[in-house]
C-alpha cells in the first residue's frame, strides 16, 4: 500500500511538492485553505484588467524544467516562457534611464553611453556574481547542505573549497562599490537585495549571487502571465495523482510522541503517514502543531520577518510607450529608504517604485488602449505601523511620481483598483506578519538559520516555501517542494517509519 501524504497549503511550494511525490506513486491529499491555489503567486481580475497578484518576474526556469521532467513530464506542454529582452528599465531621479539588456553586450554599451563607467566593469562585476552561483548553487540552493551525505561528496567536497568566494563578510553595498564608480550602478545593482526582502545595506554580498540568475541565466515571463505557473503546477500535480481540496482549512497537525500522525479539520482527524507544511513556519509553529517543539519554536519565533510589500493594481485608460514591462523608478536617496524600512520599520518617504506591465506582453490583459498597471513598493513587515491613512498617503506619493515619469497625471485614468498590504498578506496566505519572504537575510548566518526541509523534531514532518530553505521567490520555493519531496521518498526507502 503506499504511503498516505498531507500537503498543507497549495502555494508553489506545496504544489511541486505534491506533483513529485503523486507521480512517484504516493497517496497524496493537499489541502488549500483558499478557494484557489497558488498562494502569494494569485490573479486579480476587474474591470475588464487582469494582474498578476504577486511575483512577476521568473528566474531559473531549469528548476520548473527540472520538476516537470522528475515527474515525467515535459513542461513545454504546459507552459511556454518568454526570454525578457529589455529585464527592466531604470528611472532616477536625475533624469538618467537605464535599460538593462538581456543582451550583455549591449548592456555593457548601454552603461557605458549613460554613466560613462568602462565597459569591463560590468564583465568583472557579472564575473565576480557567477563565481558565487557557482560556488553556492549545488550545496546551498538545489540541495539541503545540512546532509552528510552531500557533504561528502565530490560535488560539497568542490563546494566546500570555494567557500571562500561567497563574499560574506562584506555587505552588498560595500560589494558593489567597489566594483563601479557610478553610484547609479551601484544602486541598480544594490536593488537586487530586495528581491528576498533585504537591505543592500545590512545583507551579506553573497546576495550577489541574484544578478547573475537574472543577467546570466535569463528573466523570464510566461505566456498567459506569472499565474500560468501556478495553474500549470496544479495541472500536474492533479494530473500525477495527488487530490487537491481547496477551500478547506488546516486547523492543527496533531502530533503523537515524536511523530506527527494526522491533521485535524472543522474536528474531524484524518490520518496521514507523513506531512509536508507549505505553510509560514513560524505559523506552522505557533498555530499548527498542537505540541510544538519548544527549542525550534522559540528560535523561529526570535527571527526576523523579512520586508514586505505594498502593491496599486491599477487598471488604467492609456497605453505607455515609454514604459517597458518591467521598470523602476528609483528614491533619490537609497540609503535612507533602507534606513527608514529596516531601523525606523516604517513606509518609506520617498520609496523606490517598481511599475508591471504584463498587458504590454499580454494585450488581453487589459481593454484594448488600456494598461495594467501593477506598483509596487517595499515596506516592513506588518509591524503595526501600516495604517490605512499611511496607506493612503503613500499612494498619493506612488501616484505622483508615476505620473510625473509618464508626464501625465494618471489619477483621472484609472478605471480599476485594487490594493495589497503586508496584513492582507498574512489573511491570504498565513505568512507571518505579512512576510513575502520568509525569514530576512540581513544578516550573514541567516541561510543556516532557516528551517530544514525535514523536522528534527517529528520525524515525519517536512517543511517547504518561502520560509524554509532555501528561500523565498519562486525558482526557490518550486526547489524546496522537491527537496521535501526528496526526503520524504528517502525516508519510505530506508523504511523510516512514517
Ligand atoms: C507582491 C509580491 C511580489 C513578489 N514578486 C516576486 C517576483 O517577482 N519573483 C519571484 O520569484 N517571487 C516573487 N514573490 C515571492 C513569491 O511569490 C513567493 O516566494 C512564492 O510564491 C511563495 O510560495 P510558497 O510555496 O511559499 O507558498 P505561499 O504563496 O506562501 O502559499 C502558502 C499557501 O498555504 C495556504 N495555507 C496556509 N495555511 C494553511 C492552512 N492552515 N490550511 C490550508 N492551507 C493553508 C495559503 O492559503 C497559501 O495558499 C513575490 C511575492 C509577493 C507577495
Amino acid at each position: 500500500m503506499s504511503e498516505r501524504i498531507a500537503v498543507i497549503g497549495g502555494g508553489l511550494g506545496g504544489l511541486s511538492a505534491a506533483a513529485l511525490l503523486a507521480s512517484e506513486g504516493f497517496d497524496v491529499t493537499l489541502f488549500e485553505k483558499n478557494s484557489n491555489t497558488g498562494g502569494k503567486a494569485a490573479v486579480i481580475q476587474g474591470g475588464g484588467f487582469s494582474f498578476d497578484a504577486g511575483p512577476s518576474l521568473l528566474t531559473m526556469p531549469f528548476i520548473l524544467h527540472n520538476l516537470f521532467t522528475a515527474c515525467g513530464r515535459n513542461s513545454d506542454q504546459y507552459i511556454s516562457l518568454k526570454k525578457i529582452e529589455v529585464i527592466c528599465r531604470y528611472f532616477y531621479p536625475d533624469g538618467t534611464k537605464i535599460d538593462a539588456f538581456a543582451d550583455r553586450e549591449k548592456f555593457k554599451t548601454e552603461v557605458h553611453d549613460k554613466t560613462g563607467e568602462p565597459k569591463d566593469h560590468l564583465e568583472k562585476y557579472l564575473t565576480y556574481c557567477q563565481k558565487i552561483y557557482d560556488a553556492t548553487a549545488d550545496v546551498f540552493i538545489l540541495n539541503d547542505f545540512r546532509s552528510l551525505k552531500l557533504f561528502l561528496s565530490s560535488t560539497g567536497l568542490k563546494s566546500l573549497l570555494k567557500l571562500p568566494q561567497i563574499d560574506p563578510l562584506r555587505t552588498v553595498h560595500q560589494a558593489n562599490s567597489s566594483f563601479f564608480n557610478d553610484k547609479r550602478l551601484v544602486q541598480l545593482f544594490d536593488r537586487y537585495a530586495t528581491y528576498n526582502g533585504s537591505s543592500p545595506f545590512l545583507a551579506p554580498a553573497t546576495l550577489n549571487v541574484i544578478p547573475h540568475v537574472e543577467y546570466t541565466m535569463g528573466a523570464y515571463i510566461p505566456e498567459g502571465g506569472i499565474r500560468r505557473i501556478s495553474e500549470a503546477l496544479q495541472q500536474l500535480a492533479e494530473e500525477s495523482g495527488a487530490v487537491i481540496r481547496r477551500g478547506v482549512q488546516i486547523d492543527e497537525i496533531v502530533t503523537d510522541g515524536n511523530k506527527a500522525s494526522g491533521v485535524r479539520v472543522d474536528g474531524k482527524i484524518y490520518h496521514f503517514d507523513r506531512i509536508i507544511s507549505n505553510a509560514d513556519v513560524n505559523y506552522t509553529y505557533e498555530k499548527l502543531l498542537n505540541n510544538p517543539p519548544r527549542a525550534e519554536a522559540k528560535r523561529y519565533r526570535k527571527m526576523e520577518p523579512s520586508g514586505s510589500g505594498l502593491v496599486f493594481y491599477w487598471g488604467v485608460e492609456k497605453e505607455f510607450p515609454g514604459l517597458e514591462i518591467h521598470n523602476i523608478l528609483f528614491s533619490q536617496d537609497y540609503e535612507n529608504e533602507f534606513r527608514e524600512l529596516f531601523e525606523q520599520k516604517k513606509i518609506p518617504s520617498d520609496p523606490t517604485v517598481y511599475v508591471y506591465i504584463s498587458s504590454k506582453y499580454h494585450s488581453s490583459d487589459a481593454p484594448r488602449g488600456g494598461s495594467n498597471l501593477f506598483v509596487m513598493i517595499n515596506t516592513p513587515y506588518d509591524n503595526g505601523k501600516i495604517t490605512e491613512e499611511e496607506v493612503q498617503r503613500t499612494r498619493e506619493t506612488v501616484i505622483s511620481k508615476v505620473s510625473t515619469m509618464t508626464g501625465e497625471d494618471i489619477r483621472p485614468l484609472i478605471r480599476f483598483e485594487d490594493i495589497l498590504t503586508p496584513r492582507m498578506i498574512q489573511e491570504r496566505t498565513n505568512s507571518r506578519w505579512g512576510s513575502i519572504y520568509g525569514v530576512s537575510s540581513n544578516s550573514r548566518n541567516a541561510a543556516f538559520l532557516r528551517q530544514a526541509n525535514r523536522s528534527s523534531s517529528y520525524k515525519n514532518l517536512y517543511f517547504c516555501g518561502g520560509s524554509a530553505h532555501p528561500g523565498g521567490g519562486i525558482p526557490l520555493v518550486i526547489q524546496s517542494g522537491i527537496i521535501a519531496a526528496n526526503k520524504v521518498i528517502e525516508d519510505t526507502k530506508r523504511g523510516s517509519s512514517g
